[in-house]
């Protein structure tokens, strides 16, 4: 019990110092202007990957950084994310990243309604103690669950460069959100992991893009962070053999689950039908 107070406690100051948000629903808030700015991103990036799914996006009037997708194929983004990211393309890195848990099945595989897998589910959320207050209720930090945030990232950076946003973009808004908690606990940042994940994924598949790079002050802070790594891999020609054998694997995996899924999701489809029809 004195750990989850503790826990909250520290959320409290992790609210107010990184994001300046507010627990309170704001009146002024246009609600409609948010709903048709999601869509339109989510629509783009379905039309663009040609998915066949039929994913709704809905935007709720909370205060917190999140933004979750669930098993009735539902991409939630909270007011809290919206006024948070600064361009459209970190709005399409978010968007794009929990369409990467549908589409890798990591929504059907928790097998549970409305459990959501969140944009926070990081290294760095288990690092405060235990799930942050009022943004992992729907958050289950397991092994699981940080492999399928590797997963949902990498898919997310595929689907967003083919609907023509800078996958740099996940770099920018995931370095911004891990990246805070980084100043309160001055440790070293736990999701230097994941955003090493994506900048390798980029490098290999979409090294132009890196070439253009990308305007923000979280990108640039993320380059400092990851130079060191990636010119030490630059530099020994064994490092570069193990990362290009990695992300070979690492493709041959994707498409593996990806098309496992498709299959799964069509299963599903009918169990959860059939459960919506019993609980009528
Ligand atoms: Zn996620």
């Amino acid at each position: 019990m004195k750990k989850i107070i503790l826990s909250a406690v520290f959320m409290c100051v992790f609210n107010v110092m990184a994001f300046g948000a507010t627990a309170t629903t704001r009146t002024d808030w246009n609600s409609t202007a948010a709903v048709n700015r999601v869509n339109t991103i989510g629509t783009k990036i379905i039309k663009a990957n040609g998915i066949g799914q039929a994913i709704t996006f809905k935007v709720s009037d909370q205060a917190d950084i999140n933004a979750y997708a669930n098993i009735n194929k539902e991409v939630y983004v909270y007011r809290g994310l919206l006024e948070y990211v600064t361009s459209d393309e970190e709005l399409a890195a978010v968007i794009s990243h929990e369409l990467g848990h549908i589409l890798n099945g990591h929504c059907a595989k928790q097998g549970v309604l409305n459990t959501g897998v969140n944009i926070l589910a990081n290294v760095a959320a288990r690092k405060v103690g235990t799930l942050a207050a009022g943004v992992g209720q729907q958050l289950v930090s397991t092994k699981m669950s940080r492999k399928d945030e590797f997963e949902a990232d990498i898919t997310g950076v595929d689907l967003m460069t083919k609907a023509g946003y800078n996958p740099l973009a996940m770099i920018s808004v995931l370095n911004k959100i891990c990246g805070n908690y980084v100043d309160i606990f001055q440790t070293h940042p736990s999701g230097e992991k994941r955003l090493l994940n994506i900048y390798n994924y980029v490098e290999y598949n979409y090294p132009a893009k890196l070439k253009t790079g990308f305007k923000s002050e979280s990108y640039t802070k993320a380059l400092t962070l990851l130079t060191p790594t990636v010119q030490k891999r630059h530099n020994s020609a064994s490092l570069t053999k193990k990362y290009e054998k990695e992300q070979k694997k690492l493709l041959a995996k994707k498409e593996k689950r990806m098309a496992k899924a498709a299959k799964t999701s069509t299963i599903w489809d009918g169990y959860y039908t059939t459960l919506q029809l019993m609980a009528q």
